[in-house]
C-alpha cells in the first residue's frame, strides 16, 4: 500500500496517518469505535497478528494456538472480498462499549454482507474485542433496541458465583432493568443463559434463550425452584460465559418441573425437558452458587485444573 492511498477503513485520510500505526503498534486506538474500524482495515489488509494482539483472552475467538487461529483469520479474509464499513452505532460506558456495524463483503461472488453487535472491554487502559452478535445482511433495526447495556462478568475465581443468591422479594423497576441488561449482555455474549451472579448481582433470578427452538424468545426466570427430576439422565456438552476455554460433557436428568415467576409477576409451572432443561438447571445452579464443572467426574476435573488456574491468574491480571 502507498502513501497516497485511503485507509479501507472508510475514514477517508491516507493509511499512515489513520490505522498504520495502530497496526504497527505503535499506537493504540483510544476507543472502542477506533480499534473496531482498525480491526476491520486489519482484515481488509490481511493483519491477522493485529486481530489477536486486539482479541481479549475471554473472547470465544481466542486461541492458544496461535499457529491455527492466524491461519483461521487468514483463510477468512482471502475469501472474502471486503467492500465497505458503515457503522450504525456506538456506545461506550466505564469498561465497555458497543459497537453496531454492517460489513458490506462478497464471497465467491455471493453477497456476504452482514450486521454485527460487538462488544468490547478495556482492560489494562486498552480496549479489546470480546464478542459479537451476528446477523446476516444488512439489519438496521438491531440499533433500534436503544437500551443497550452490556454488564461486566464475573469469572471463575469471583466469590460471587460461589454464593447462595438471596430470593427476589419484589419485582421492582430496577429489576426490571437487570433483566433487560442481562438479556442483551446474554445475547451479544452469544449465551443460551445467565444468571444474575454472573454479572455481580446475588439475587435469585436468570434469563435463558433457547437457540435450538425456532421463534424462540428470551425467557426471565425469577425465583425458580426446579422440582421432578427425571431418572433417565442425559450427558450433553456444557459451556458458561463465567469460564472462558471450557467445555465438557455434564450429565443432567433430561426432563424437570421448573416453577418460577415472570418479570410482569405471573406464576408459572412449566414441565421441560433436553436443551431447555438443561439451559435452566445450569442457570439454577448458578443462583446456588454451584458451577457445571462440579458436575464433572474426578477424572475430568483434575485434567481440566490447570486451565481453570490459567483462567483465575488471568481474570485477575486482566481486571
Ligand atoms: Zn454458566
Amino acid at each position: 500500500m502507498t502513501i497516497t492511498e485511503k485507509c479501507p477503513c472508510g475514514s477517508g485520510q491516507i493509511y499512515e496517518k489513520c490505522c498504520q500505526p495502530y497496526h504497527n503498534g505503535s499506537d493504540f486506538p483510544q476507543n472502542a469505535y477506533l480499534l473496531m474500524r482498525s480491526r476491520y482495515s486489519a482484515y481488509v489488509l490481511d493483519r491477522p497478528e493485529y486481530i489477536m494482539a486486539t482479541t481479549h483472552v475471554t473472547s470465544p475467538y481466542y486461541s492458544e494456538n496461535r499457529f491455527i487461529w492466524k491461519r483461521r483469520i487468514a483463510q477468512f479474509t482471502s475469501e472474502t472480498e471486503f467492500q465497505r464499513l458503515e457503522i450504525l452505532d456506538f456506545k461506550e460506558f466505564d469498561d465497555l462499549a458497543v459497537v453496531t456495524f454492517v460489513v458490506h463483503a462478497a464471497q465467491k461472488n455471493k453477497d456476504f454482507t452482514f450486521t454485527e453487535k460487538s462488544y468490547f472491554i478495556k482492560a489494562n487502559r486498552q480496549w479489546f474485542y470480546r464478542s459479537g452478535l451476528c446477523i446476516a445482511g444488512r439489519v438496521p433495526e438491531l440499533i433500534t433496541r436503544d437500551k443497550t447495556k452490556v454488564l461486566p462478568l464475573a469469572y471463575y475465581g469471583d466469590p460471587v458465583l460461589r454464593k447462595q443468591a438471596e430470593p427476589i422479594e419484589e419485582i421492582t423497576d430496577e429489576i426490571r432493568q437487570l433483566a433487560e441488561d442481562m438479556i442483551e449482555t446474554m445475547f451479544v455474549c452469544y449465551g443460551a443463559g445467565l444468571a444474575a451472579p454472573q454479572v455481580h448481582r446475588s439475587v435469585r433470578m436468570f434469563v435463558i434463550f433457547n437457540s435450538h427452538e425456532e421463534g424462540a424468545e428470551p425467557v426471565v426466570l425469577i425465583n425458580p425452584k426446579v422440582s421432578n427430576p427425571s431418572k433417565r439422565l442425559v450427558s450433553e456438552s456444557e459451556a458458561c460465559l463465567s469460564i472462558p476455554f471450557v467445555r465438557e460433557d455434564v450429565q443432567r436428568p433430561d426432563a424437570i418441573t421448573v416453577e418460577y415467576t415472570t418479570i410482569e409477576g405471573k406464576q408459572v409451572i412449566k414441565e421441560c425437558s433436553g436443551m431447555e432443561a438443561r439451559i435452566i438447571m445450569h442457570e439454577n445452579d448458578h443462583i446456588n452458587g454451584v458451577l457445571f464443572i462440579d458436575r464433572l467426574t474426578k477424572k475430568v476435573r483434575s485434567e481440566i485444573d490447570p486451565v481453570l488456574k490459567t483462567i483465575e491468574s488471568r481474570m485477575e491480571k486482566n481486571k
